[in-house]
């Protein structure tokens, strides 16, 4: 059975009336959800419910949102869309830096919020189709398992998130070729908009700081390229 069929979500947001109406809505839409109101009860929460995906309100008691990400990130990586105050670059930046798959900003409008959910949890669907079928990619240096999710650089494992996986397999799909950011984020987060480039730049640094910062070459302007012979 896919994911997204009757998945379960963990929604964290200490405003009791927006955590009930986004609750409320994926109900409507046939998802299992679970609440959290603050940093300790989304980390308890999620150790007992074990949900499918993750919707984490940035300023809590307790501890912040970015700390549930670390903690929840540490103990099975699942996808988390992270809730921000609007333009706070600074917050969407250490979310993304602390293992959130992509952000949206408040105030934002349910239907998006929940096309954006579908997005992400038909990843992990289309991540488990792929593993069943085997496949390696070599790279130069680079070999990428796409059965068991794996990478290595010249012959050491790299551990890489599920996000970082997805999109280096996507950029290694066509070695050398330059790829939008707006491709790539529709490709990899499967949603389409420009509002995507700063989640794929800051996924792009991370996979450059664990594979090697010459893997991916930045085109000005344009976008990336896996190089063929990092
Ligand atoms: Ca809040």
């Amino acid at each position: 059975m896919s994911v997204s069929a009757g998945a379960r979500i963990l929604v964290v947001e200490d405003e009791p009336v927006i955590n009930q109406a986004v609750t409320d809505r994926l109900r409507g839409h046939g998802y299992e959800v679970v609440q959290a109101w603050d940093g300790p009860g989304a980390v308890s929460q999620f150790t007992e419910t074990a949900p499918d995906l993750v919707l984490l309100d940035v300023m809590l008691p307790g501890f912040d949102g970015h700390e549930v990400c670390r903690r929840i990130q540490a103990a099975r990586p699942v996808p988390v869309l992270m809730l921000t105050a609007r333009d706070d670059e600074a917050d969407i930046l250490v979310g993304l830096g602390v293992g959130a798959d992509d952000y949206l900003t408040k105030p934002f409008r349910m239907r998006e919020l929940v096309a954006r959910v579908g997005a992400l949890l038909r990843r992990v669907d289309r991540a488990a189709e792929l593993a069943t079928r085997s496949t390696t990619t070599d790279l130069g240096d680079l070999r990428i398992d796409a059965a068991s999710r794996r990478v290595w650089v010249a012959e050491s494992e790299v551990h890489l998130t599920p996000t970082e996986f997805d999109l280096l397999l996507c950029l290694a799909a066509s070695p050398g070729v330059v790829l939008t950011r707006e491709n790539l984020y529709a490709e990899v987060w499967g949603w389409p908009g420009a509002s995507g480039t700063r989640t794929v730049d800051s996924h792009v640094k991370a996979l450059r700081s664990k594979t090697g910062a010459d893997r991916v070459r930045t085109v000005h302007g344009v976008g990336y390229a896996l190089e063929p012979s990092a």
